[in-house]
């Protein structure tokens, strides 16, 4: 008997049909003999339509009673699916983020689990119950209820099996694992059996939602058994899906390349005609740190006669305040010409380890884009990823000119390896 956590999300819950679907894939399992706790997310589409619904009534809401309501949609899910398990004879217990008692900090729509009490689930679990868990949701120490940022349902799943030191944690999606990009921009997008921790950590910090970045970093942290796969399958499916693996194993599938990641969530700042002189970065960027803003790529330009232009990204929702900041305080301060800024980017970023041991993987990249005349704005790198900054009209684009320069839709084979 082995204890397993499995995640649905919203699409996997997205109607009554759907959910009794996801009681039957359960039930599956129980009958198995194993020991299941169940983590849901709100019904597809219900996240949104809460934050709207708060958003109409105040247009500048205060973080607490946003994540009250933000909350309510996985509290629906819990109770409906114990019930689909009651309606099989399954016997489910549904329980809150406070029942269970998932500690976090106070940082309401972003909030990080400090830690699980895992007693009430070990006591369910022990009679038999299979435990129905809401993703997304805490409480932090002063009993406030705080949600852990848009897809923290994966964070629960993750964090549950840490601290229940589950066998497995199995997140069911819509799609059957992670693709060498979402198959929605890439119809050639190719299923991987097995990624490691550190390009799946790489791909979702770079944009790919199938699993929140915070659910990576806990899977890494306690080495949770984490695995990728469909809720759209026959439940009797015995389809892997896709497995983070955490070794990099010789027989392993191992191409340079194994991914690409995208996102539209970033805008671009440019302050021009700043003086080049010691201490001008901190002058632009202290006031941006200041006002808990976090900056993504920076460039500065070589200096003509003394002068030079600094560029930066922040997040799209953190563009506005930003250009007020150097409106206001930094272009007076330091005499910059002027602030000039984009919101309509997109950062493309190719992630495998292979990048360690093979050069040219950048150079090809940017020869790729410009055969398609699709201008680099930006470029940032580390040891295992290549980002670039392009306009968003051509992000779709760019993902799939690059998908066939690089061959993912191929497996890794010998010869790819040396290309
Ligand atoms: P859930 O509601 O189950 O949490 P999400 O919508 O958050 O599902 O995540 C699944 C989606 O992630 C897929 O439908 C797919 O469009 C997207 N996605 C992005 N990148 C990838 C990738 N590399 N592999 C698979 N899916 C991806
Ligand atoms: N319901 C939340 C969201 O839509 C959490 C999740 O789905 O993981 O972001
Ligand atoms: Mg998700």
């Amino acid at each position: 008997m082995s204890l397993i956590v499995q995640k649905y999300g919203g699409t996997s819950m997205g109607s009554p049909e759907r959910i009794r679907e996801v009681a039957r894939r359960v039930e599956r399992f129980v009958k198995e003999g194993h020991q299941v706790v169940v983590v849901v997310s709100a019904m597809s589409g219900e996240t949104n339509r809460l934050l709207a619904l708060a958003k109409e009534l105040n247009p500048d809401p205060d973080p607490r009673e946003l994540d009250v309501i933000a909350s309510t949609g996985e509290q629906v899910s819990i109770g409906l699916l114990a019930l689909a398990l009651h309606k099989l004879g399954v016997k489910a217990k549904s329980c809150t983020g406070f029942q269970v008692r998932i500690l976090t900090d106070d940082a309401y729509s972003k909030a990080r689990i400090l830690s699980i009490d895992e007693e009430n689930m070990r006591r369910d679990l022990a009679t038999g119950h299979v435990v129905v868990v809401a993703g997304f949701q805490g409480i932090d120490a002063k009993g406030n209820i705080t949600t852990l940022g848009r897809g923290g349902s994966d964070t629960t799943g993750v964090a549950l099996a840490a601290a229940l030191t589950a066998d497995e944690c199995q997140i069911y999606t819509d799609v059957d694992g992670v693709y060498t990009t979402d198959p929605r921009v890439c119809p050639d997008a190719r299923r991987l059996d097995t990624i490691t921790f550190e390009e799946m950590l790489e791909l979702a910090s770079l944009g790919s939602k199938v699993l929140q970045i915070r659910s990576v970093e806990f899977a890494g942290k306690y080495k949770v058994k984490l695995r990728v796969l469909s809720s759209f399958t026959d439940v009797n499916s015995t389809d892997m899906g896709t497995l983070i693996t955490f070794e990099e194993d010789q027989n392993m599938e191992q191409a340079i390349i194994s991914g690409i990641a995208f996102n539209r969530d970033e805008a671009k700042i440019t302050v021009v005609g700043v003086p080049d002189r010691p201490g001008v970065a901190f002058a632009i960027l202290g006031p941006v740190a200041d006002a808990n803003i976090e900056v993504d790529m920076i460039i500065q330009n070589a200096s003509i006669e003394g002068m030079t232009d600094f560029s930066f990204t922040v997040h799209r929702n953190d563009f506005k305040r930003t250009m007020q900041i150097l409106e206001s305080n930094v272009k007076p301060a330091i005499g910059a010409r002027a602030i000039v800024g984009d919101d309509k980017i997109a950062k493309v970023s190719l992630v495998g380890i292979g990048m360690r041991t093979h050069a040219g993987i950048a150079s090809k990249m940017f020869r790729s884009l410009s055969e398609e005349r699709i201008n680099i704005q930006m470029i940032s790198t580390s040891e295992i990823k290549t980002s670039v900054v392009v306009d968003e009209k051509y992000m779709e684009l760019a993902v799939r000119v690059l998908h066939k320069a690089f061959e993912l839709d191929k497996p890794a084979t010998e010869e790819r390896m040396k290309a």
